[in-house]
């Protein structure tokens, strides 16, 4: 499969006993992305694959439910006697700044490259084109376009955000959705159910993936909000471990 996406957590703010915080495993055509690193993505992801068979890593802000398991890889790197090659990091300039603050080696086990809402690169052979998001600190989404098929992730985001840049005719777009219509007046730089689903049909995506979803609430309302938004696009909740097939 030319491009694919696994969530490995989906609970906003913090791991619950079950899900892990936000973290996805995308595949671009043999190359393989571990794509925010909240609590609980690590053990996740090696039920899923070898982690030394990662071959890049992007952090999308730096907030604690989207990085602290990006030291977990890091000393597995560092100290697992795998004799591993540096791989990409990328994440915005302000998330690199804490992240190496914390731990100075950081830079001996990856390439550490900063991203923002102007970077296009290549990523296995397709486009990256990342978008700064509306969140209170820096924060990219990423538009991953391969083959003909569009994978647009919001990472943490309100709903001013440049979405047609990041979505328009995605295939999938995750969208962030930490809130219910009961909870209004919300936090600023987060999404609602029913923002996310109206954001999807405007943008044309064909199927819309929930996620960032509140940890102490009924996901079944946030379906049922996001669908009454989301004309024609489909929408579903993310599912920790089901693999997604972009494009098909
Ligand atoms: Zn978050
Ligand atoms: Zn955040």
């Amino acid at each position: 499969m030319a491009l694919a996406v696994t969530p490995l957590g989906c609970s906003a703010m913090y791991a619950t006993a079950d899900v892990a915080a936000s973290g996805y495993l995308v595949e671009v055509d043999g190359f393989t992305l571990w794509m925010d690193a909240g609590g609980g993505t690590w053990q996740k992801l090696l039920s899923a694959v070898d982690y030394a068979d990662v071959n890049g890593m992007f952090l999308t802000h730096r907030h604690p439910d989207h990085t602290i398991d990006l030291f977990q890889f890091f000393h597995a790197r560092l100290y697992g006697g795998r004799d591993l090659v540096p791989i990409p990091l990328w994440a915005p300039e302000e998330t690199l700044e804490r992240i190496t603050a914390y731990s100075t080696e950081l830079a001996q086990t990856f390439d550490l490259t900063a991203v923002s809402g102007d970077t296009v690169l290549d990523i296995g052979g397709g486009k990256a084109t990342f978008v700064d998001m509306d969140h209170p600190v820096q924060t990219c989404g990423l538009r991953l376009q391969h083959d003909g098929a569009v994978l647009a992730y919001t990472a943490d985001t309100g709903p001013t955000s440049d979405f047609h840049v990041l979505g328009h005719d995605a295939d999938v777009v995750i969208c962030e959705a930490t809130f219910q219509d009961s909870d209004r007046p919300w936090w600023e730089g987060h999404m609602s159910a029913t923002q996310a689903g109206r954001m999807a049909n405007d943008v044309g995506a064909s199927r819309l993936v929930l996620s960032h979803l509140p940890p102490t609430r009924d996901h079944q309302v946030s379906l049922r909000e996001a669908v009454s938004e989301a004309g024609a696009t489909g929408v579903e909740l993310a599912e920790p471990g089901k693999r997604i097939e972009v494009g098909r």
